[in-house]
């Protein structure tokens, strides 16, 4: 397992996939999913120029943020409970799997008391799934101008975790799905949408191929997460 290795393929599949597209490589940001990793393997991702890392634990994030390079920058990817806004605020630059007013509220409220103001990802539970977080398309546009109108958060975007597939094309609908909610949100906002999260160790060039702005990659750059770091959910 050669972190350099990996990180050479991905970029290559990344550039790759954009040229299929017809897109700059540059309008895919590498979100590396560092969770479960210790400090030692994001000193070596940074060392090789990887800039960006999501988290999805914020137990985690606190302990393990301060020992990291400096350079490193930090995106939060997972299902934030209220009682832990303020650390998220604290820690991460962006907020992606923001999925309901409550919590966009808490979120505006923490960003405000620290004299910030907090960029997020909505959150779409893309294919229904009863077991998964994230908005319900038709409750995201019905609620979508009051959760724009919160002062102190920026929508950037909308993120969405299809279900697992063993065949990365079988995500290709949700994919689409996710572009068009997106253009559905620009258009009640009036104003364009920069991100869509989408894609991961499996299915990432497809999400390019559909218009990922930001994949986040785990297992393929770091290896396997052990499940002996697993931890309870924050
Ligand atoms: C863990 C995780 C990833 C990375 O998954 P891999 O399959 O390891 O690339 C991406 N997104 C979210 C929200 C995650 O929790």
């Amino acid at each position: 397992m050669d972190f350099a290795e990996n990180l050479n393929s991905i970029r290559q599949r990344i550039a790759a996939a954009c040229a299929r597209a017809g897109r700059e490589e540059n309008s895919v940001t590498l979100l590396a999913v560092s969770k479960t990793h210790p400090p030692e393997s994001i000193k070596l991702a940074v060392d090789c120029g990887v800039l960006h890392f999501g988290e999805n634990k914020i137990q985690e994030a606190k302990a393990k943020i301060p020992l990291c390079p400096g350079k490193a920058r930090w995106q939060f990817i997972g299902h934030l409970q209220s009682n832990k806004v303020r650390d998220a605020v604290e820690l991460f630059e962006m907020i992606q799997g923001v999925d309901s007013l409550a919590i966009a509220k808490e979120i505006s409220k923490r960003a405000e008391q620290s004299g910030k103001t907090m960029p997020i990802l909505l959150e779409v539970n893309v294919a229904g799934e009863a077991s998964k977080f994230g908005y319900q398309p038709e409750l995201l546009l019905a609620e979508l101008n009051e959760l724009n109108a919160l002062p102190k958060i920026e929508i950037h975007g909308l993120m969405a975790i299809p279900p697992f597939a063993p065949v990365a094309e079988k995500s290709r609908p949700y994919f689409q799905r996710l572009r068009e909610l997106k253009v559905e949100c620009e258009k009640i906002l009036g104003v364009p949408l920069p991100h869509l999260s989408m894609g991961m160790s499996g299915d990432f060039e497809i999400a390019i191929e559909e218009g990922a702005t930001i994949v986040r990659i785990g297992t393929a750059l770091f290896g396997e997460r052990l499940s002996s770091v697993r931890r309870p959910a924050d």
